[in-house]
């Protein structure tokens, strides 16, 4: 009476530690725990139903054709514990990434099969219970099914705790979690084992005390999944992380074959109707990636552009086992960078122009006044340092208001303009011309003693009058010029500007169309 007792609390027990696995069950192995936990409890319920029979015959009915007719139906639960154990390894060793249906279907065949038979056994055959006839509640002699089934079941325990000291040997950190499962795994087989061979002592004699071992089991499996180590390795990881993440991924074989990808890769890369196949060569899925061997650190897919990540890894003997790519989407990054690089590049355009534009002068292109300046201030001292010569000249149009008064203004524009492409062109590349205000220009010729200055002016005044504006234009102009040297005149910019200024004043007063040297006899 004391075992039917406990096998109805370990029946209540187990149904609620069901309910609390199958609550995780987004830990695929915790799925198994819960179809383990439901087999015991189906176990215990009618083992303790078969049990509690020859006390309580009217409670408790039973087909005549039938004896024994709850412990045939225990098998249903007894069935799904050796399958459950299994997958419970496959999952937790990573052997498989989650349950497929083909391996659900072929793990209930046998038990399946099972059931069957003991409900028809004493009907049609005597496979399973042979030939019972002995008094309910004594143990039973098992037929050829019932022992095929038991073999059955132990070499499914068999491949799962091979698996688990597999397991245990390969891995580092998960080797003490694995031994402590493997161990409660054993409760199970020592429970059955004892049972099977009658070594049970006195008050358990004839009793099967396996649902313990393997309620044991279970629980030992249950808190596994709630300590958080184990969930690492747990395909939780793969649920919840590889199938939602943001970005795509692709594994690949050591061959370079796909073999598996997530929702975010299909996405990424499935043409609309088709699927990415399992077994194609990388290469051929997405022809971007290697370019004679080298992988591409960005492509672009479907006018997304994809970052690449690669990671392999490599089996014990250092071999590569297979490939993990990683894609993520940069496209909008890659946009905002674009925008944001063109946005520079216009502001510095800008920039370039506004300063462009304070230094020059609009009508003839020239440097204007405030670059002149700034240009004085640097060769001065270096001519100086340089023991160097610099020539500064100073002009201005003889009778310029002539010119205005008889072509008018717009040709006296185009004088202007004329002027200083004479300007730039007969310059050096180091020479300065500017425009000082009105029809006043301004070169400034570092390197150049007055001698070469003079030269320099004379070849633009001679090139000034040779300007042709066509018939009835202007023709034969003419400017005079002052020029000033650094540091024979002067050595700063206003004495620079008041020696040049008084020579051209002296050009104007001596008949224009001249240049003037301060000290020229
Ligand atoms: P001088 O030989 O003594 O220099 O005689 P000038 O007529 O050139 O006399 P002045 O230098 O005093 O006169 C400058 C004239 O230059 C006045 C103005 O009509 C003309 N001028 C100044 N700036 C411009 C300009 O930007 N465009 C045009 N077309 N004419 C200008
Ligand atoms: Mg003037
Ligand atoms: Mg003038």
């Amino acid at each position: 009476m004391l075992f039917v007792t406990a096998l109805f609390i370990s029946c209540l027990v187990t149904l609620f530690l069901a309910r609390y696995a199958w609550a995780r069950r987004e830990t695929p192995a915790a799925g198994s725990v819960a179809v383990m936990m439901v087999g015991i409890s189906w176990w215990t319920l009618f083992y303790a139903i078969q049990l509690l029979r020859p006390e309580l015959p009217e409670v408790i009915p039973q087909p005549d054709a039938l004896p024994l007719f709850w412990f045939r139906l225990m098998f249903i639960g007894v069935g799904a514990l050796p399958a459950s154990l299994l997958t419970f390894v496959l999952l937790y060793t990573g052997v498989i990434a989650r349950l497929n249906r083909r391996l659900v279907v072929g793990l209930s065949i046998v038990p399946t099969l099972v059931v069957v038979v003991a409900l028809t056994d004493g009907i049609y055959h005597d496979w399973f219970l042979a030939g019972f006839a002995a008094r309910e509640g004594q143990s039973f002699t098992g037929g050829p099914v019932f022992w095929l089934h038991t073999l059955y079941s132990y070499s499914l325990t068999l491949i799962a705790y091979g698996l688990l000291v597999r397991f245990i040997v390969r891995s580092r950190t998960y080797r003490m979690q694995a031994a402590v499962l493997l161990i409660g795994g054993l409760a199970s087989s020592a429970a059955n084992i004892l049972t099977i061979v009658g070594a049970l002592p006195e008050p358990l004699q004839d009793l099967d005390i396996s649902p313990f071992g393997f309620l044991v089991t279970a629980v030992v499996m249950l808190l596994n999944i709630r300590s958080q180590g184990f969930l690492d390795v747990m395909p939780i990881a793969r649920s919840l992380v590889f199938e939602h993440m943001a970005d795509g991924v692709l594994v690949t074989d050591g061959q370079g074959r796909l073999v598996d990808r997530n929702p975010k890769a299909r996405e990424f890369f499935e043409p609309p109707g088709k699927e990415l196949s399992r077994g194609e060569p990388i290469e051929k899925l997405i022809p971007d990636l290697y370019t004679n061997g080298q992988m591409a650190s960005e492509i672009e897919v479907h006018n997304r552009c994809l970052s690449v990540q690669k990671n392999a890894f490599y089996g014990n003997t250092g071999k590569i086992r297979g490939v993990v790519y990683g894609f993520r989407d940069v496209t909008t990054l890659k946009e905002t960078e674009a925008s944001l690089r063109d946005q520079l590049a216009r502001n510095e355009q800008l920039s370039q122009a506004l300063k462009e534009e304070s230094i020059r002068d609009p009508l003839t292109g020239l440097y204007n006044r405030r670059w002149l300046d700034e240009v004085l201030e640097q060769e001065i001292p270096r001519t100086l340092r340089e023991h160097s010569h610099l020539s500064f000249c100073m002009m201005d149009l003889d009778h310029f208001k002539r010119v205005n008064d008889t072509w008018g203004h717009d040709v006296g524009d185009r004088i202007l303009v004329a002027l200083a492409g004479l300007l730039k062109d007969g310059s050096r590349k180091h020479d300065v011309a500017a425009r000082f205000g009105g029809e006043e220009f301004v070169l400034v010729l570092p390197g150049l003693n007055a001698e070469r200055g003079r030269d320099v002016v004379d070849r633009l005044r001679q090139a000034f009058s040779e300007l042709d504006f066509g018939p009835g234009g202007p023709a034969n102009l003419t400017f005079s010029a002052g020029l000033a040297v650094v540091p024979d005149h002067a050595t700063d910019r206003e004495s620079l500007f008041k020696t040049a200024d008084n020579a051209l004043y002296e050009a104007k007063d001596t008949g224009r169309n001249r240049v003037v040297i301060p000290g020229d006899a």
